[in-house]
C-alpha cells in the first residue's frame, strides 16, 4: 500500500469512519481447492463446493466502479477455477483501471498458467505456503501433521521461483505467505532464504486463526513476538523486507482503537461464490445483501454493514485474525 494509501486509511480509522464505497472488492472465484489443508475453512466448512459462473462476475464487475483493488481470493483456490483466465479477462474488459490480486498455494501455478497470467496484468501474486524444508535437508519431524495442512512441495516452491523470474519487468509483485504455528520457525527461516534467492518482493508472517479450530496450535503472543523478530531480521540479512498484520505499530493501536476495529473492514467487502456480499471471509453468515438482488453500494450503505462498523467485537467474536492481541479460542 502506498503511503498516500496508508495516511488516508489511519486517518479514516483514527475517526472511526468507513470509506463512502469500498476499494477493495475481495471475490470468492471458487470454494474448491486442490487441497484439504486442517486450518483451512475451505476444509471443514460443510459448504457445496461450486465455481462462481462468469455472469456473477460480470454482474459484481459491473457494480463496482469505485473498485481499485479486485482480490481473486476466497475459501478455496482461486487457480482450480474452471475458467479462471477468463475471469481475468472480465476484469481487465469492465475494470481496466483496477489492480488484480490474488493468493495461491502454487501448485498450479505452472510456466504456462504463470505467463499467461501476467499477460493479462496481474499486479500482486501472494504464494501461500506451509511447510518449507530447510536448504537442502528434508521436512521437519513430523512431517505434514505438524504443518497446517500444504504439502511440504518443491513442485510449488519452484513454482513461485519460477514465476518470480517471469515476472521480472511488470509491475506485478510477489508475496509469499506463511502462517506462524507451533513448530514452524524453520520452516520459516527456510521460506525466508527462499524468497531472497527468488527474488520475491516481501514474506508475510500470518497468525493462525484458532476460533474455528480449537485443537490446532499456535504460538503464544509472547513466543509469536519472538518469531516476528528473528524473521524480520533474517528477512533484513538477506533483504527481503518481512511483514506482520499482527505487530502492530503504535499508529495501527491508534487506528484500530486497541483492537476494537479490524484493519480489513473501512474499505473492503468480500463477496461469497454465490454473491452474498459481507464483511469478510470470516463473517460469511453476516450477509449484508446478495449482488443478484441489489448492487454492491446499497449493501456497503445497508442497515447491516453500518451495524457491523459500528460494533464489530460482537460480530468477529474471538477471531484476531489481524488483531495485535490473541484472543481465546472459544472451546
Ligand atoms: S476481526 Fe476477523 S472476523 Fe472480524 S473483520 Fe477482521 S478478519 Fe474478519
Amino acid at each position: 500500500m502506498e503511503l498516500a494509501e496508508k495516511a488516508v486509511k489511519f486517518l479514516r480509522l483514527a475517526s472511526r469512519s468507513r470509506a463512502a464505497l469500498p476499494t477493495e472488492i475481495q471475490v470468492e472465484v471458487t470454494n474448491r481447492c486442490n487441497l484439504t489443508c486442517p486450518m483451512c475453512p475451505h476444509t471443514f466448512g460443510g459448504l457445496p463446493l461450486t465455481d462462481m459462473p462468469l455472469g456473477r462476475f460480470e454482474r459484481i464487475l459491473g457494480q463496482v466502479p469505485f473498485a481499485r483493488d479486485i482480490i481473486l481470493t476466497g475459501w478455496g483456490e482461486p487457480l482450480y477455477h474452471a475458467d479462471f483466465l477468463g475471469l481475468m479477462d472480465r476484469c481487465r474488459s469492465l475494470r481496466p483501471q483496477a489492480r488484480i490480486r490474488f493468493t495461491t498455494n502454487g501448485y498450479l501455478l505452472n510456466e504456462e498458467r504463470a505467463k499467461e497470467v501476467l499477460a493479462r496484468g496481474v499486479s500482486r501474486v501472494a504464494f501461500s505456503f506451509d511447510e518449507v524444508p530447510p536448504e537442502g535437508g528434508a521436512v521437519a519431524a513430523g512431517g505434514a501433521a505438524e504443518t497446517a495442512g500444504h504439502l511440504p512441495s518443491r513442485a510449488a516452491l519452484a513454482n513461485a521461483e519460477r514465476f518470480c523470474a517471469l515476472r521480472k519487468g511488470t509491475d506485478c509483485r510477489v508475496h509469499y505467505q506463511v502462517a506462524m504455528l507451533e513448530h514452524n520457525e524453520a520452516s520459516i527461516l527456510a521460506l525466508v532464504a527462499h524468497a531472497a534467492r527468488a527474488g520475491a518482493d516481501a514474506v508475510a508472517l500470518m497468525r493462525m486463526e484458532t476460533w474455528n479450530q480449537p485443537d490446532l496450535r499456535r504460538p503464544d503472543l509472547v513466543r509469536e513476538r519472538a518469531i516476528i523478530a528473528r524473521v524480520r531480521a533474517e528477512g533484513a540479512a538477506r533483504g527481503v523486507p518481512v511483514y506482520c498484520l499482527n505487530d502492530h505499530t503504535w499508529a495501527m493501536r491508534v487506528a484500530t482503537h486497541d483492537d476494537e476495529i479490524c484493519l480489513k473492514t473501512d474499505a473492503s467487502v468480500y463477496i461469497t461464490v454465490d454473491g452474498e456480499v459481507t464483511p469478510c471471509c470470516n463473517l460469511r453468515k453476516l450477509s449484508g445483501g446478495s449482488v443478484e438482488a441489489s448492487t454492491v453500494e446499497e449493501i456497503w450503505n445497508g442497515e447491516a454493514f453500518r451495524r457491523f462498523f459500528t460494533d464489530q467485537r460482537t460480530a468477529c467474536g474471538s477471531c484476531d485474525a489481524l488483531q495485535a492481541r490473541q484472543f481465546p479460542s472459544p472451546r
